[in-house]
């Protein structure tokens, strides 16, 4: 009796390891409209909406941040795939996804971008836009290195990468929105600190602010940020289509 007691505990330990390593975080939405998955070698936009589930973020003026965020990453998602460029939604509903999870999902991705989409809070008075990207990142990591955790020596490097995207990101939506340009800013948020990839963070306008929520409020406005912040990812996707030409046409340096 006690060994059968015994190998019942085996078991269940057994099994709620299994368990555990087959949870899954929850699985990253791929666009129901799929484009084809590499259209120009540029690879995938994959589009954070902040927040979710329990974490609203912001709450000011009865519009949550989540929510918001969620809309115009749909938008930015419909816009992108009308252009051919293959995405993925970090989540695509009002689900929880940890900082960790959004960052293992572009992590999984070769050659992609990240945008993620927020709203602030601050004073009444301040207003506007701003683009966030990581002063330092992670640097590409043998795709090993994701499956095992101990083999992972995340070593940073200069983010100058991210830091171009978020200028065009940033003139975009200054050129779109008709917004107050707060300019970019390097912060070491963790979603975009820590994906091996061009990653920008935009808030996009402030709850607490009587005029950027009134415009937040209407989908026409919405439709204004999702586009110009598509816009700007389009430009920098360029500028990385050049930079492939350029390379290709140097060739392998002797
Ligand atoms: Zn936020």
């Amino acid at each position: 009796m006690r060994s059968l007691v015994a190998w019942l505990g085996f078991a269940i330990i057994g099994a709620s390891f299994v368990w555990l390593q087959l949870l899954p975080e929850r699985p990253p939405t791929r666009s129901l409209t799929v484009a084809p998955r590499i259209s120009d070698g540029l690879g995938t936009v994959i589009i954070d909406p902040g927040h979710g589930g329990q974490d609203s973020g912001t709450i000011r003026a009865g519009l949550l941040e989540k929510d918001l965020a969620l809309d115009v990453a749909r938008r930015l998602d419909r816009i992108l795939q009308a252009k051919g460029i293959p995405t993925l939604l970090t989540r695509d509903g009002d689900n929880y996804v940890s900082l960790a999870g959004r960052a293992a999902t572009a992590n999984r991705e070769e050659n992609a971008l990240l945008v993620s989409i927020h709203f602030d809070d601050a004073k009444p008075t301040a207003t506007g836009v701003e683009t966030y990207y990581a002063p330092r990142r992670i640097t590409t990591a043998p795709m090993i290195a994701s499956w095992v955790p101990f083999l992972q020596h995340p070593e940073e490097q200069d983010n100058f990468d991210s830091q171009s995207f978020a200028g065009f990101v940033q003139d975009s939506l200054v050129a779109g929105t008709h917004a107050v340009n707060r300019g970019t800013r390097a912060e070491p948020f963790y979603v975009i600190a820590n994906v091996r990839h061009p990653a920008v963070l935009v808030e996009g306008g402030f709850l607490t602010n009587k005029d950027d929520a009134a415009k937040l409020t209407t989908e026409q406005y919405r439709e204004q940020l999702a586009s110009a912040v598509a816009d700007g990812v389009t430009k920098f996707r360029a500028l990385m289509r050049e930079r492939q030409r350029t390379v290709a046409a140097q060739g392998p340096r002797s």
